[in-house]
C-alpha cells in the first residue's frame, strides 16, 4: 500500500488514473444509451405489432367488393387532393382483379388522372384502348379529343371529332380545331374563310394580328370588336385603324385619338373622362361563367370552345419610370 501511495504522488500515474476514470465514465454512459436506444426499438415494434397482428386478420383488400368500393373512394380523393401518385398507384392495383365493365370505370378515371397530371400520351393509350373495345364511349371520345389537341396533334382531333359529331356532338368544335390547324400552317387565307364562313371567330381572328394584320383591318366586323377588344388595345398606335366608331372610341380612351366626345360602351366613356384611369382584361367563359386571367380557345375549366368573352376592367393608370428630379 505504501508502494502505491508512494506511486499515487508520482504525477504520470495520478494522469494515469484520470484518465483511466474518464474512460470508464465514458464507456459506461455510452453503454447506457445503446441499452435506452435499444429498449425505445423494442417498445415502439411491439406497439406496431399490434397492428400488424390486426391487419393480418382483416381480409384480403381484393377480394371483398365493399372494399374495392372503399379503396376507390380513398383514390378519388387522393385525386381531388391533388395526390395523383397515390391515387394512380390504387387504380393500377384495382384494375388487375375486376370485371370488364368496373375495368372500364377505373381506366376512365386512371386515364383522366394522367391527363391532368400531365402524363398525356399515357392517357392517350389508355384511352385509344376503351376505344378499342367501346368505340362510341362519348366521355373517352371526348377526353381524347382534349388530349390530341393538348398535344397539337390537331389532325387526330379531327378524327375524333367527327366520330363525335356521328352521336350528335361537336358544334362550333370543327371550325374552332381547322382555325387552329390554319393557324399553325399560317395560312390567313384559310383563317379568312372560317371568319367570314361564322366557322371561328377569336379562333381565327387572334392569329391575324401576328400573320396578317392588314387583312385583320379588312375583314373584322364592329360586332367583334369587343371579342378582340384586349388585342386591340396592346397595338402599337402606328398598327392602329379607326375605320369603325367603336374603333375610335377604343383608340380614344386609350389616347391615341383626339376630339372622341364619349362611347356608349361604359369602360371606354369612364376613360375618355378621366385619363388617370386605365384597361386590364379579363376572360370569362359563357359555358360555365368562370373568369380567368389569361384569354384561352377552350375553356380549361369546362371545355366549351369559342365562348371567351373579354372583359374590360378599369384600373389606375401605373405611373410610368420617369427620371425627372
Ligand atoms: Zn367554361
Amino acid at each position: 500500500l505504501s508502494d502505491f501511495l508512494v506511486g499515487y504522488r508520482d504525477p504520470l500515474f495520478g494522469l494515469i488514473v484520470f484518465f483511466a476514470l474518464v474512460f470508464i465514465i465514458s464507456f459506461f454512459s455510452y453503454w447506457w444509451a445503446i441499452y435506452k436506444a435499444r429498449e425505445q426499438d423494442s417498445r415502439l415494434r411491439h406497439f406496431f405489432h399490434r397492428f400488424e397482428y390486426q391487419e393480418h386478420r382483416l381480409p384480403h383488400p381484393f377480394q371483398e367488393p365493399s372494399s374495392h368500393r372503399a379503396l376507390l373512394i380513398l383514390a378519388d380523393a387522393f385525386a381531388k387532393s391533388g395526390d395523383y401518385e397515390a391515387a394512380i398507384a390504387i387504380y393500377l392495383q384495382l384494375q388487375e382483379h375486376r370485371e370488364l365493365q368496373g375495368r372500364l370505370e377505373i381506366l376512365l378515371r386512371l386515364a383522366d388522372l394522367y391527363r391532368r397530371a400531365g402524363f398525356l400520351e399515357r392517357s392517350c393509350q389508355i384511352y385509344e384502348e376503351i376505344l378499342g373495345l367501346f368505340p362510341r364511349h362519348r366521355k373517352a371520345l371526348r377526353s381524347l379529343l382534349y388530349v390530341y389537341e393538348r398535344l397539337g396533334d390537331f389532325e387526330g382531333a379531327l378524327d375524333v371529332l367527327e366520330s363525335l359529331e356521328e352521336l350528335g356532338e361537336g358544334g362550333r368544335e370543327r371550325g374552332y380545331i381547322e382555325a387552329l390547324i390554319a393557324t399553325r400552317r399560317g395560312d390567313s387565307d384559310r383563317l379568312e374563310e372560317l371568319y367570314r364562313a361564322g366557322l371561328a371567330r377569336r379562333t381565327a381572328l387572334e392569329p391575324l394580328f401576328r400573320l396578317d394584320l392588314p387583312r385583320l383591318w379588312r375583314i373584322l366586323r364592329e360586332e367583334d370588336v369587343l371579342l378582340v377588344a384586349d388585342l386591340l388595345w396592346y397595338l402599337p398606335k402606328e398598327q392602329i385603324s379607326t375605320h369603325f366608331s367603336l374603333l375610335r372610341e377604343l383608340y380614344g380612351a386609350k389616347g391615341y385619338l383626339e376630339g372622341v366626345k364619349g362611347s356608349s360602351i361604359f369602360e371606354l366613356d369612364l376613360l375618355l373622362h378621366y385619363p388617370k384611369a386605365d384597361l386590364e382584361f379579363l376572360y370569362l367563359c359563357q359555358g360555365c361563367k368562370r373568369r380567368f386571367p389569361l384569354p384561352f380557345g377552350r375553356c380549361l375549366a369546362c371545355g366549351a370552345v369559342e365562348e371567351m368573352v373579354v372583359e374590360m376592367v378599369v384600373t389606375r393608370r401605373r405611373r410610368e419610370a420617369s427620371f425627372t428630379f
